[in-house]
Protein backbone atom coordinates (compact mmCIF):
# COMPACT_ATOMS: atom_id res chain seq x y z
CA UNK A 1 0.00 0.00 0.00
CA UNK A 2 1.66 3.30 -1.11
CA UNK A 3 1.08 6.20 1.23
CA UNK A 4 1.65 9.07 0.72
CA UNK A 5 4.90 9.77 3.68
CA UNK A 6 6.59 11.91 1.54
CA UNK A 7 6.55 14.37 -1.20
CA UNK A 8 7.01 11.42 -4.16
CA UNK A 9 5.09 9.41 -2.71
CA UNK A 10 1.69 12.10 -2.04
CA UNK A 11 2.41 13.02 -5.78
CA UNK A 12 2.30 9.06 -6.79
CA UNK A 13 -0.74 8.70 -4.86
CA UNK A 14 -2.39 11.84 -6.14
CA UNK A 15 -1.67 10.68 -9.78
CA UNK A 16 -3.00 6.92 -8.86
CA UNK A 17 -5.96 8.37 -7.58
CA UNK A 18 -6.95 11.18 -10.27
CA UNK A 19 -6.48 8.43 -12.85
CA UNK A 20 -3.93 9.90 -14.16
CA UNK A 21 -1.46 6.93 -13.36
CA UNK A 22 -3.06 3.29 -14.14
CA UNK A 23 0.07 1.11 -12.68
CA UNK A 24 3.28 2.66 -11.28
CA UNK A 25 6.78 1.68 -13.53
CA UNK A 26 9.59 3.13 -12.36
CA UNK A 27 12.96 2.76 -13.07
CA UNK A 28 16.65 2.36 -10.89
CA UNK A 29 19.16 3.56 -14.01
CA UNK A 30 22.71 3.34 -12.75
CA UNK A 31 25.37 3.95 -15.55
CA UNK A 32 28.02 0.79 -15.42
CA UNK A 33 31.02 2.69 -14.63
CA UNK A 34 31.58 1.88 -11.11
CA UNK A 35 30.52 0.42 -8.12
CA UNK A 36 26.95 1.33 -6.62
CA UNK A 37 27.54 3.16 -3.55
CA UNK A 38 25.27 3.93 0.04
CA UNK A 39 23.85 7.12 -1.96
CA UNK A 40 22.54 4.21 -5.30
CA UNK A 41 20.80 2.59 -2.26
CA UNK A 42 18.73 5.60 -1.09
CA UNK A 43 17.62 5.58 -4.88
CA UNK A 44 17.03 1.96 -4.96
CA UNK A 45 15.05 1.59 -1.41
CA UNK A 46 12.97 4.59 -3.14
CA UNK A 47 12.35 3.74 -7.10
CA UNK A 48 11.62 -0.06 -6.10
CA UNK A 49 10.00 0.54 -3.06
CA UNK A 50 7.61 2.81 -4.39
CA UNK A 51 6.80 0.32 -7.45
CA UNK A 52 6.61 -2.50 -4.60
CA UNK A 53 4.25 -0.31 -2.55
CA UNK A 54 1.99 1.11 -5.26
CA UNK A 55 2.11 -2.52 -6.53
CA UNK A 56 3.48 -1.26 -9.97
CA UNK A 57 7.21 -2.44 -11.21
CA UNK A 58 10.34 -1.13 -10.80
CA UNK A 59 13.02 -1.35 -14.11
CA UNK A 60 16.65 -2.43 -13.66
CA UNK A 61 18.00 -0.01 -16.57
CA UNK A 62 21.64 0.69 -17.57
CA UNK A 63 22.45 3.93 -18.77
CA UNK A 64 25.35 3.18 -20.58
CA UNK A 65 26.13 5.74 -23.13
CA UNK A 66 29.62 6.11 -22.20
CA UNK A 67 31.44 2.92 -23.34
CA UNK A 68 34.73 4.30 -22.75
CA UNK A 69 34.03 4.03 -18.89
CA UNK A 70 32.10 0.78 -18.91
CA UNK A 71 32.18 -2.52 -18.28
CA UNK A 72 30.80 -5.87 -17.85
CA UNK A 73 32.52 -6.40 -14.72
CA UNK A 74 30.03 -3.35 -13.40
CA UNK A 75 26.97 -4.64 -14.40
CA UNK A 76 27.25 -8.02 -12.89
CA UNK A 77 28.53 -5.82 -9.25
CA UNK A 78 25.42 -3.54 -9.73
CA UNK A 79 22.94 -6.42 -10.65
CA UNK A 80 24.05 -8.44 -7.35
CA UNK A 81 23.85 -5.36 -5.56
CA UNK A 82 20.34 -4.72 -6.63
CA UNK A 83 18.87 -8.00 -5.64
CA UNK A 84 21.15 -8.40 -2.45
CA UNK A 85 19.22 -5.19 -0.86
CA UNK A 86 16.42 -7.19 -1.54
CA UNK A 87 14.61 -6.00 -5.01
CA UNK A 88 13.70 -7.53 -8.07
CA UNK A 89 13.31 -5.54 -11.31
CA UNK A 90 10.47 -6.15 -13.47
CA UNK A 91 11.18 -8.35 -16.51
CA UNK A 92 14.76 -8.70 -17.90
CA UNK A 93 17.77 -6.38 -16.60
CA UNK A 94 17.39 -3.58 -19.63
CA UNK A 95 20.21 -1.05 -21.51
CA UNK A 96 19.89 2.30 -22.71
CA UNK A 97 22.08 0.35 -25.26
CA UNK A 98 19.35 -1.65 -26.44
CA UNK A 99 17.18 1.69 -27.88
CA UNK A 100 20.09 2.78 -29.59
CA UNK A 101 18.51 1.90 -33.08
CA UNK A 102 15.23 3.89 -31.86
CA UNK A 103 17.11 6.59 -30.45
CA UNK A 104 19.24 7.29 -33.87
CA UNK A 105 15.76 7.42 -35.58
CA UNK A 106 14.36 9.92 -33.51
CA UNK A 107 17.06 12.02 -33.65
CA UNK A 108 16.37 12.10 -37.50
CA UNK A 109 13.11 13.30 -36.61
CA UNK A 110 14.41 16.14 -34.80
CA UNK A 111 16.94 17.26 -37.86
CA UNK A 112 13.57 16.92 -39.80
CA UNK A 113 11.87 18.88 -38.13
CA UNK A 114 14.10 21.92 -37.86
CA UNK A 115 15.15 21.10 -33.92
CA UNK A 116 18.47 20.08 -34.37
CA UNK A 117 21.27 20.61 -37.30
CA UNK A 118 24.78 19.12 -37.43
CA UNK A 119 27.32 21.72 -36.07
CA UNK A 120 31.05 21.59 -37.49
CA UNK A 121 32.83 23.82 -34.91
CA UNK A 122 35.19 22.37 -32.84
CA UNK A 123 34.66 21.38 -29.11
CA UNK A 124 36.18 24.56 -28.22
CA UNK A 125 34.59 26.60 -30.06
CA UNK A 126 31.14 25.17 -28.82
CA UNK A 127 32.55 25.49 -25.19
CA UNK A 128 33.23 28.83 -25.95
CA UNK A 129 30.03 29.38 -28.05
CA UNK A 130 27.67 28.32 -24.94
CA UNK A 131 28.58 31.11 -22.74
CA UNK A 132 28.71 31.88 -19.20
CA UNK A 133 25.85 31.87 -16.46
CA UNK A 134 25.83 35.48 -16.68
CA UNK A 135 26.69 35.26 -20.22
CA UNK A 136 24.16 34.23 -22.59
CA UNK A 137 25.94 31.90 -25.70
CA UNK A 138 26.30 32.63 -29.55
CA UNK A 139 24.80 30.80 -32.43
CA UNK A 140 26.99 28.11 -33.96
CA UNK A 141 27.56 29.42 -37.64
CA UNK A 142 26.60 26.00 -38.61
CA UNK A 143 22.73 26.59 -36.87
CA UNK A 144 20.88 27.28 -39.74
CA UNK A 145 22.58 24.45 -42.01
CA UNK A 146 19.68 22.98 -44.62
CA UNK A 147 18.20 19.96 -43.07
CA UNK A 148 18.71 17.98 -46.22
CA UNK A 149 22.54 18.86 -45.05
CA UNK A 150 22.54 17.95 -41.30
CA UNK A 151 20.94 14.47 -42.18
CA UNK A 152 23.06 13.73 -44.70
CA UNK A 153 26.28 14.47 -42.27
CA UNK A 154 24.47 13.02 -39.74
CA UNK A 155 24.09 9.42 -41.82
CA UNK A 156 27.36 9.94 -42.43
CA UNK A 157 28.63 10.35 -38.75
CA UNK A 158 27.11 7.12 -37.99
CA UNK A 159 28.80 5.12 -40.96
CA UNK A 160 31.47 6.34 -39.80
CA UNK A 161 33.04 8.68 -42.10
CA UNK A 162 34.27 11.15 -39.46
CA UNK A 163 36.89 11.09 -37.05
CA UNK A 164 36.24 11.61 -33.59
CA UNK A 165 34.83 14.77 -32.18
CA UNK A 166 34.89 16.37 -35.98
CA UNK A 167 30.97 16.62 -35.77
CA UNK A 168 28.13 16.54 -33.01
CA UNK A 169 24.42 16.82 -33.27
CA UNK A 170 23.12 19.62 -31.27
CA UNK A 171 19.16 20.51 -30.42
CA UNK A 172 18.31 23.52 -31.80
CA UNK A 173 16.48 25.08 -29.09
CA UNK A 174 18.06 28.71 -27.80
CA UNK A 175 22.07 30.32 -27.36
CA UNK A 176 20.30 32.47 -24.90
CA UNK A 177 18.50 30.74 -22.87
CA UNK A 178 18.93 31.60 -19.24
CA UNK A 179 19.16 27.59 -18.25
CA UNK A 180 22.62 26.32 -19.74
CA UNK A 181 21.22 23.10 -20.83
CA UNK A 182 18.69 24.21 -23.00
CA UNK A 183 21.50 26.19 -25.41
CA UNK A 184 21.53 23.94 -28.17
CA UNK A 185 22.77 20.52 -25.98
CA UNK A 186 24.99 18.18 -27.84
CA UNK A 187 22.85 15.34 -28.28
CA UNK A 188 25.30 12.82 -30.30
CA UNK A 189 29.37 12.86 -30.70
CA UNK A 190 31.72 10.77 -32.69
CA UNK A 191 33.70 7.69 -30.64
CA UNK A 192 34.92 4.95 -32.14
CA UNK A 193 35.19 2.89 -29.46
CA UNK A 194 33.50 -0.53 -28.96
CA UNK A 195 30.72 -1.02 -26.73
CA UNK A 196 30.36 -3.97 -23.91
CA UNK A 197 26.51 -4.61 -25.14
CA UNK A 198 26.91 -3.22 -28.86
CA UNK A 199 30.49 -4.21 -29.97
CA UNK A 200 31.38 -2.53 -33.15
CA UNK A 201 28.17 -1.46 -34.51
CA UNK A 202 28.35 2.04 -33.46
CA UNK A 203 30.77 4.84 -33.42
CA UNK A 204 28.51 7.28 -32.69
CA UNK A 205 27.01 7.53 -28.89
CA UNK A 206 23.95 9.60 -27.55
CA UNK A 207 24.26 12.34 -24.97
CA UNK A 208 23.29 11.07 -21.34
CA UNK A 209 20.23 13.84 -21.70
CA UNK A 210 18.91 12.87 -24.46
CA UNK A 211 19.28 9.04 -24.11
CA UNK A 212 17.10 9.41 -20.43
CA UNK A 213 14.03 10.71 -21.52
CA UNK A 214 13.56 8.47 -24.80
CA UNK A 215 14.53 5.45 -22.63
CA UNK A 216 12.33 6.46 -20.26
CA UNK A 217 9.21 7.06 -22.46
CA UNK A 218 9.96 3.70 -24.40
CA UNK A 219 9.67 1.72 -21.05
CA UNK A 220 6.81 3.48 -20.20
CA UNK A 221 7.66 5.04 -17.08
CA UNK A 222 5.40 6.83 -15.39
CA UNK A 223 7.39 8.63 -12.23
CA UNK A 224 11.40 9.16 -13.15
CA UNK A 225 12.87 9.30 -9.93
CA UNK A 226 16.68 11.47 -9.83
CA UNK A 227 18.47 13.38 -7.84
CA UNK A 228 18.45 17.33 -7.37
CA UNK A 229 21.06 18.05 -9.80
CA UNK A 230 19.01 17.05 -12.96
CA UNK A 231 16.29 19.16 -11.40
CA UNK A 232 18.10 22.08 -14.42
CA UNK A 233 17.93 19.19 -16.88
CA UNK A 234 14.10 18.62 -16.59
CA UNK A 235 13.24 21.90 -18.94
CA UNK A 236 15.33 19.68 -21.82
CA UNK A 237 13.38 16.26 -19.95
CA UNK A 238 10.16 18.01 -21.43
CA UNK A 239 11.27 19.67 -24.19
CA UNK A 240 12.46 16.45 -25.79
CA UNK A 241 9.33 14.59 -25.57
CA UNK A 242 7.29 17.41 -26.06
CA UNK A 243 9.18 17.38 -29.63
CA UNK A 244 8.83 13.70 -29.75
CA UNK A 245 4.78 13.72 -29.72
CA UNK A 246 4.54 10.17 -30.58
CA UNK A 247 6.04 9.20 -27.11
CA UNK A 248 4.32 8.91 -23.54
CA UNK A 249 5.23 11.78 -21.41
CA UNK A 250 6.96 10.62 -18.27
CA UNK A 251 7.58 12.82 -15.39
CA UNK A 252 10.95 13.84 -13.62
CA UNK A 253 10.73 14.20 -9.99
CA UNK A 254 14.28 15.42 -8.29
CA UNK A 255 15.09 14.29 -4.83
CA UNK A 256 17.92 15.31 -2.51
CA UNK A 257 21.41 12.98 -2.70
CA UNK A 258 22.31 11.29 0.09
CA UNK A 259 25.71 12.86 1.32
CA UNK A 260 27.35 10.84 4.69
CA UNK A 261 30.00 12.60 6.30
CA UNK A 262 33.51 11.07 6.88
CA UNK A 263 33.11 9.43 3.64
CA UNK A 264 32.79 10.31 -0.02
CA UNK A 265 30.11 8.94 -2.21
CA UNK A 266 31.23 9.91 -5.32
CA UNK A 267 32.05 7.22 -8.20
CA UNK A 268 34.77 8.85 -9.73
CA UNK A 269 36.55 9.42 -6.23
CA UNK A 270 35.63 5.59 -5.13
CA UNK A 271 37.43 4.27 -8.23
CA UNK A 272 40.73 6.78 -7.89
CA UNK A 273 40.80 5.15 -4.19
CA UNK A 274 40.47 1.96 -5.78
CA UNK A 275 42.82 2.67 -8.49
CA UNK A 276 45.25 3.64 -6.39
CA UNK A 277 45.22 1.17 -4.18
CA UNK A 278 44.63 3.39 -1.25
CA UNK A 279 42.20 0.61 -0.50
CA UNK A 280 41.80 -3.34 -1.22
CA UNK A 281 39.42 -2.78 -3.96
CA UNK A 282 35.91 -1.82 -4.38
CA UNK A 283 34.52 -4.05 -1.91
CA UNK A 284 36.74 -2.87 0.68
CA UNK A 285 34.94 -2.94 3.88
CA UNK A 286 35.54 0.69 4.89
CA UNK A 287 33.78 1.88 2.03
CA UNK A 288 30.63 2.87 1.28
CA UNK A 289 29.81 0.92 -1.80
CA UNK A 290 26.90 -1.68 -1.20
CA UNK A 291 29.36 -4.34 -1.83
CA UNK A 292 31.75 -2.63 0.73
CA UNK A 293 29.10 -2.70 3.35
CA UNK A 294 28.15 -6.57 2.18
CA UNK A 295 31.41 -7.15 3.21
CA UNK A 296 31.82 -5.72 6.09
CA UNK A 297 28.34 -7.21 7.33
CA UNK A 298 25.92 -4.68 7.50
CA UNK A 299 22.62 -6.36 6.94
CA UNK A 300 20.74 -5.41 3.93
CA UNK A 301 17.47 -5.16 6.43
CA UNK A 302 19.98 -2.39 8.10
CA UNK A 303 20.66 -0.43 4.92
CA UNK A 304 17.08 -0.71 3.89
CA UNK A 305 16.19 0.85 7.58
CA UNK A 306 18.77 3.54 7.30
CA UNK A 307 17.25 4.69 3.72
CA UNK A 308 14.10 4.49 5.30
CA UNK A 309 15.44 6.67 8.17
CA UNK A 310 17.07 9.22 6.25
CA UNK A 311 13.62 9.27 4.21
CA UNK A 312 13.04 11.57 0.84
CA UNK A 313 12.99 15.10 1.13
CA UNK A 314 13.96 18.28 -1.40
CA UNK A 315 17.23 19.85 0.59
CA UNK A 316 20.55 18.20 0.34
CA UNK A 317 21.78 17.60 4.06
CA UNK A 318 24.45 15.47 5.15
CA UNK A 319 23.41 12.37 7.04
CA UNK A 320 26.29 11.13 9.94
CA UNK A 321 27.85 7.79 9.84
CA UNK A 322 26.18 7.13 13.28
CA UNK A 323 22.79 6.74 12.05
CA UNK A 324 24.21 3.89 9.39
CA UNK A 325 25.68 2.61 12.70
CA UNK A 326 22.93 2.87 14.74
CA UNK A 327 20.91 1.07 12.13
CA UNK A 328 23.58 -1.49 11.92
CA UNK A 329 23.23 -2.52 15.54
CA UNK A 330 19.22 -2.13 15.97
CA UNK A 331 19.39 -4.81 13.43
CA UNK A 332 22.51 -7.28 14.31
CA UNK A 333 20.92 -6.72 18.14
CA UNK A 334 18.16 -9.39 17.30
CA UNK A 335 19.56 -11.37 14.62
CA UNK A 336 23.61 -12.23 15.67
CA UNK A 337 24.28 -15.31 17.78
CA UNK A 338 26.31 -14.44 20.45
CA UNK A 339 30.23 -16.05 20.85
CA UNK A 340 33.05 -15.05 22.73
CA UNK A 341 36.44 -13.86 20.72
CA UNK A 342 39.64 -12.85 22.02
CA UNK A 343 41.45 -10.50 20.19
CA UNK A 344 45.00 -10.00 22.07
CA UNK A 345 45.33 -13.25 24.05
CA UNK A 346 46.96 -13.17 26.95
CA UNK A 347 47.34 -16.91 28.58
CA UNK A 348 45.57 -17.45 31.96
CA UNK A 349 46.18 -20.60 33.92
CA UNK A 350 43.69 -21.62 36.14
CA UNK A 351 46.11 -23.39 38.98
CA UNK A 352 43.39 -25.44 41.11
CA UNK A 353 42.39 -27.13 38.47
CA UNK A 354 43.45 -30.34 37.32
CA UNK A 355 45.63 -30.15 33.89
CA UNK A 356 43.42 -32.76 32.12
CA UNK A 357 39.75 -30.55 33.46
CA UNK A 358 37.57 -30.60 30.32
CA UNK A 359 34.33 -29.32 31.20
CA UNK A 360 31.43 -28.26 28.72
CA UNK A 361 29.95 -24.65 30.14
CA UNK A 362 26.48 -24.26 28.17
CA UNK A 363 25.61 -20.48 27.17
CA UNK A 364 22.63 -19.45 25.19
CA UNK A 365 23.02 -18.47 21.68
CA UNK A 366 21.24 -15.15 22.00
CA UNK A 367 19.16 -13.76 24.60
CA UNK A 368 16.01 -14.63 22.61
CA UNK A 369 16.25 -18.29 23.93
CA UNK A 370 14.76 -19.91 20.98
CA UNK A 371 17.99 -19.33 19.01
CA UNK A 372 19.51 -22.07 21.01
CA UNK A 373 22.73 -23.04 23.18
CA UNK A 374 25.97 -23.27 22.24
CA UNK A 375 28.91 -25.36 24.43
CA UNK A 376 31.83 -23.44 25.22
CA UNK A 377 34.83 -25.60 26.40
CA UNK A 378 36.63 -24.65 29.84
CA UNK A 379 39.84 -26.00 30.33
CA UNK A 380 43.00 -25.30 32.94
CA UNK A 381 44.58 -22.72 30.33
CA UNK A 382 42.39 -20.04 28.62
CA UNK A 383 42.82 -16.73 26.91
CA UNK A 384 41.54 -13.21 28.25
CA UNK A 385 42.29 -10.22 26.60
CA UNK A 386 45.27 -8.17 27.37
CA UNK A 387 43.48 -4.75 28.09
CA UNK A 388 41.41 -6.74 30.55
CA UNK A 389 44.57 -7.23 32.84
CA UNK A 390 46.16 -4.32 34.47
CA UNK A 391 48.97 -4.18 36.79
CA UNK A 392 48.24 -0.43 37.98
CA UNK A 393 44.92 -0.12 37.42
CA UNK A 394 43.79 3.34 36.39
CA UNK A 395 40.96 4.48 38.50
CA UNK A 396 37.22 2.69 38.06
CA UNK A 397 39.21 -0.20 36.36
CA UNK A 398 36.80 -3.14 37.05
CA UNK A 399 38.41 -6.05 35.47
CA UNK A 400 41.15 -8.35 36.39
CA UNK A 401 44.29 -6.60 38.35
CA UNK A 402 46.93 -8.50 40.50
CA UNK A 403 45.39 -10.44 43.64
CA UNK A 404 41.86 -8.68 42.22
CA UNK A 405 38.73 -11.09 41.39
CA UNK A 406 36.54 -10.79 37.74
CA UNK A 407 33.95 -12.90 36.39
CA UNK A 408 34.96 -14.89 33.13
CA UNK A 409 31.61 -14.53 31.10
CA UNK A 410 29.01 -17.45 31.11
CA UNK A 411 31.85 -19.46 33.96
CA UNK A 412 33.45 -18.96 36.96
CA UNK A 413 34.83 -15.91 39.07
CA UNK A 414 38.66 -16.32 38.91
CA UNK A 415 41.29 -14.80 41.20
CA UNK A 416 44.83 -13.03 40.12
CA UNK A 417 47.42 -15.02 42.24
CA UNK A 418 50.45 -14.41 40.13
CA UNK A 419 52.03 -12.27 37.11
CA UNK A 420 54.28 -14.16 35.10
CA UNK A 421 56.94 -11.82 32.41
CA UNK A 422 59.45 -11.80 30.51
CA UNK A 423 62.90 -10.38 30.45
CA UNK A 424 61.67 -7.38 29.19
CA UNK A 425 58.66 -7.15 31.88
CA UNK A 426 55.92 -7.85 29.40
CA UNK A 427 53.33 -9.90 31.09
CA UNK A 428 53.10 -13.31 29.62
CA UNK A 429 50.71 -15.27 32.21
CA UNK A 430 48.77 -14.99 34.98
CA UNK A 431 48.28 -17.71 37.53
CA UNK A 432 44.90 -17.52 38.31
CA UNK A 433 42.67 -19.62 40.56
CA UNK A 434 38.85 -20.81 39.90
CA UNK A 435 36.26 -20.10 42.48
CA UNK A 436 34.47 -23.71 41.70
CA UNK A 437 31.23 -22.34 44.01
CA UNK A 438 30.45 -19.76 41.49
CA UNK A 439 28.71 -20.80 37.92
CA UNK A 440 25.60 -18.13 37.84
CA UNK A 441 26.15 -18.14 41.03
CA UNK A 442 26.92 -14.81 42.93
CA UNK A 443 29.17 -15.05 46.13
CA UNK A 444 27.32 -13.92 49.05
CA UNK A 445 29.98 -12.77 51.61
CA UNK A 446 31.87 -10.36 48.56
CA UNK A 447 30.68 -8.70 45.47
CA UNK A 448 32.85 -9.24 41.93
CA UNK A 449 31.89 -6.66 39.71
CA UNK A 450 33.96 -6.86 36.75
CA UNK A 451 33.09 -9.76 33.59
CA UNK A 452 35.31 -10.36 31.13
CA UNK A 453 35.27 -12.81 28.17
CA UNK A 454 37.91 -15.56 27.94
CA UNK A 455 38.46 -18.81 25.50
CA UNK A 456 39.24 -22.20 26.16
CA UNK A 457 43.53 -21.95 25.14
CA UNK A 458 43.07 -26.11 23.72
CA UNK A 459 39.69 -25.56 22.03
CA UNK A 460 39.62 -22.21 20.64
CA UNK A 461 40.68 -21.73 16.94
CA UNK A 462 43.18 -19.65 15.65
CA UNK A 463 41.46 -16.30 14.17
CA UNK A 464 42.57 -12.60 12.21
CA UNK A 465 40.45 -10.37 13.38
CA UNK A 466 40.19 -6.66 11.54
CA UNK A 467 38.82 -3.76 13.44
CA UNK A 468 37.61 -0.94 11.16
CA UNK A 469 37.28 2.70 11.69
CA UNK A 470 36.35 5.40 9.11
CA UNK A 471 38.29 6.03 6.21
CA UNK A 472 38.93 9.96 6.77
CA UNK A 473 39.24 12.10 9.84
CA UNK A 474 37.83 15.25 8.37
CA UNK A 475 34.05 14.92 8.42
CA UNK A 476 33.61 16.59 5.11
CA UNK A 477 36.38 14.95 2.90
CA UNK A 478 34.96 15.68 -0.35
CA UNK A 479 34.57 19.65 0.85
CA UNK A 480 38.02 20.24 2.52
CA UNK A 481 40.72 22.21 1.13
CA UNK A 482 42.90 19.68 1.19
CA UNK A 483 42.76 16.82 -1.66
CA UNK A 484 40.63 14.27 -0.04
CA UNK A 485 43.33 11.22 -0.12
CA UNK A 486 45.17 13.78 2.24
CA UNK A 487 42.87 13.07 4.86
CA UNK A 488 42.93 8.96 5.58
CA UNK A 489 42.65 7.99 8.30
CA UNK A 490 46.17 6.08 9.37
CA UNK A 491 44.22 3.70 11.92
CA UNK A 492 41.32 3.14 9.64
CA UNK A 493 42.17 -0.78 9.70
CA UNK A 494 43.84 -2.56 12.59
CA UNK A 495 44.85 -6.04 12.16
CA UNK A 496 44.54 -8.69 14.64
CA UNK A 497 46.20 -11.49 13.69
CA UNK A 498 46.76 -13.93 16.32
CA UNK A 499 43.26 -13.63 18.05
CA UNK A 500 41.15 -16.62 19.34
CA UNK A 501 38.05 -17.33 18.66
CA UNK A 502 35.48 -19.84 20.46
CA UNK A 503 34.75 -22.95 18.55
CA UNK A 504 31.66 -22.18 17.70
CA UNK A 505 32.45 -20.28 15.22
CA UNK A 506 34.37 -22.95 13.17
CA UNK A 507 31.22 -22.84 10.73
CA UNK A 508 30.65 -19.05 10.78
CA UNK A 509 29.36 -17.58 7.09
CA UNK A 510 29.56 -15.05 5.40
CA UNK A 511 26.67 -12.55 6.27
CA UNK A 512 26.21 -13.79 9.11
CA UNK A 513 26.57 -11.17 12.12
CA UNK A 514 27.68 -12.16 15.35
CA UNK A 515 28.04 -10.46 18.65
CA UNK A 516 31.83 -10.95 19.90
CA UNK A 517 30.49 -10.49 23.72
CA UNK A 518 32.08 -7.09 24.89
CA UNK A 519 34.08 -6.38 21.40
CA UNK A 520 31.12 -5.80 18.79
CA UNK A 521 29.52 -6.91 15.76
CA UNK A 522 31.43 -9.17 13.33
CA UNK A 523 31.26 -11.21 10.39
CA UNK A 524 33.13 -13.59 8.30
CA UNK A 525 35.09 -12.33 5.55
CA UNK A 526 33.32 -13.25 2.40
CA UNK A 527 37.04 -13.51 1.17
CA UNK A 528 38.32 -15.51 3.84
CA UNK A 529 38.37 -18.71 1.29
CA UNK A 530 38.32 -21.40 4.32
CA UNK A 531 40.13 -19.21 6.77
CA UNK A 532 38.95 -17.74 9.78
CA UNK A 533 38.97 -13.94 9.22
CA UNK A 534 36.41 -11.46 10.88
CA UNK A 535 35.43 -7.84 9.87
CA UNK A 536 34.16 -5.70 12.92
CA UNK A 537 31.13 -4.38 11.39
CA UNK A 538 30.05 -2.03 14.18
CA UNK A 539 31.05 -1.52 17.90
CA UNK A 540 28.76 -2.29 20.42
CA UNK A 541 27.66 1.50 21.55
CA UNK A 542 28.30 4.53 19.86
CA UNK A 543 31.80 5.62 20.49
CA UNK A 544 32.35 8.34 17.94
CA UNK A 545 34.49 11.39 18.92
CA UNK A 546 34.99 9.33 21.86
P1 LIG B 1 28.08 9.42 -8.81
O1 LIG B 1 27.90 10.89 -8.77
O2 LIG B 1 28.46 8.82 -7.53
O3 LIG B 1 28.95 8.99 -9.95
P2 LIG B 1 25.81 9.04 -10.42
O4 LIG B 1 24.60 9.80 -10.14
O5 LIG B 1 26.65 9.52 -11.54
O6 LIG B 1 26.64 8.87 -9.10
P3 LIG B 1 24.42 6.84 -11.58
O7 LIG B 1 24.92 5.50 -11.88
O8 LIG B 1 24.07 7.71 -12.70
O9 LIG B 1 25.51 7.52 -10.66
O10 LIG B 1 23.24 6.76 -10.53
C1 LIG B 1 22.09 5.98 -10.70
C2 LIG B 1 20.98 6.59 -9.91
O11 LIG B 1 21.34 6.70 -8.53
C3 LIG B 1 20.66 7.98 -10.40
O12 LIG B 1 19.26 8.09 -10.54
C4 LIG B 1 21.19 8.87 -9.34
O13 LIG B 1 20.43 10.04 -9.24
C5 LIG B 1 21.09 8.01 -8.09
N1 LIG B 1 22.10 8.41 -7.11
C6 LIG B 1 23.44 8.49 -7.30
N2 LIG B 1 24.05 8.97 -6.22
C7 LIG B 1 23.09 9.21 -5.30
C8 LIG B 1 23.08 9.73 -3.96
N3 LIG B 1 24.19 10.09 -3.35
N4 LIG B 1 21.88 9.82 -3.33
C9 LIG B 1 20.76 9.45 -3.93
N5 LIG B 1 20.69 8.96 -5.18
C10 LIG B 1 21.83 8.84 -5.87
MG1 LIG C 1 24.59 9.53 -13.52
MG1 LIG D 1 28.55 10.46 -11.85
Amino acid sequence: MLEASDFIRTRISDDLASGKTAQVVTRFPPEPNGYLHIGHAKSICLNFGVAREAEGVCNLRFDDTNPEKESQEYIDAITKDVQWLGFQWGGAVRYASSYFDQLYAFAEQLIEQGDAYVDSQTPEQIREGRGTLVQPGMDSPYRERPVAESLDLFRRMKAGEFADGALVLRARIDMRSGNMNLRDPILYRIRHQQHHQTGDTWCIYPMYDYTHPISDALEGITHSLCTLEFEAHRPLYDWLLNKLPQLPHPQQIEFARLNLNYTVTSKRKLKQLVDEQLVSGWDDPRLPTISGLRRRGCPPAALRNFCERVGISKSDGVVDMAMLEFCMRDELELTAPRAMAVLKPLPVTLTNLPEDHLQMLHASRHPNVDMGEREIPFTPTIFIDRSDFEEVPPKGFKRLIPGGEVRLRNAYIIRCDDVVKDADGLVTELRCSVDLATLGVNPTDRKVKGVVHWVSASHSLPAEVRVYDRLFMDAAPDRSEVDYRELMNPESLVVYADARVEPSLANAAPEQGHQFEREGYFCLDNQADGRLIFNRTVSLRDTWGK
